[in-house]
């Protein structure tokens, strides 16, 4: 059962402690989606989440890889499904290998290989509205998950 948390995050630098702290608490087999449009934040978050799993080197946002990945307390694969096709480019890349392994996963654009994602998993929508760099977000996940990050936030 997931249940949803919807909470405004300010400016990148609010982003960016989240994701800190969010990186600081996954653990291994971890599934982090998110969506929203271009420019919502979801690679700078990514980038955050990775400094929280401590990883050094420098997250890009994988476009042309589809998945990049990282060594860190965990190792982390993340992926940006924006130009798959379709399943069947993911069945090539062996991804349920990463969704249902024991590193942790961060996937953007999560909603184009949703049919493909394991059902335990930490969903994170951000919305961009017309207030430079204030985002709303929702994340919806287990209830545990839940509590442990309405403590961060
Ligand atoms: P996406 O991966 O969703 O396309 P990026 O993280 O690449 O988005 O880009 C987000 C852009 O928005 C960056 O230029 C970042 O500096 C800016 N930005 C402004 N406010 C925020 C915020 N609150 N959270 C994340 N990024 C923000
Ligand atoms: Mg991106």
């Amino acid at each position: 059962m997931q249940q949803e948390l919807t909470f405004v995050i300010e400016n990148e630098e609010k982003m960016k402690a989240f994701g800190l702290e969010l990186g600081e608490m996954l653990k291994s087999g971890d599934v982090v989606c998110l969506t929203g449009d271009l420019g919502a934040g979801k690679t700078t978050l990514t980038k955050a989440i990775a400094v929280g799993l401590g990883i050094d080197d420098y997250v890009t946002s994988p476009s042309y890889t589809i998945v990049n990945e990282y060594e860190g307390r965990l190792p982390l694969y993340h992926f940006d499904v924006y130009r798959i096709n379709d399943a069947e480019e993911m069945y090539e890349l062996g991804y349920e290998d990463y969704f249902f392994g024991s590193g942790v996963c961060i996937i953007e654009w999560a909603g184009m290989v949703e049919d493909l994602l394991p059902e335990e998993r930490i969903w994170i929508e951000i919305y961009q509205g017309d207030v430079f760099e204030k985002r709303n977000v929702t994340i919806k996940a287990q209830p545990e998950i839940l509590k442990k990050l309405e403590g961060i936030i």
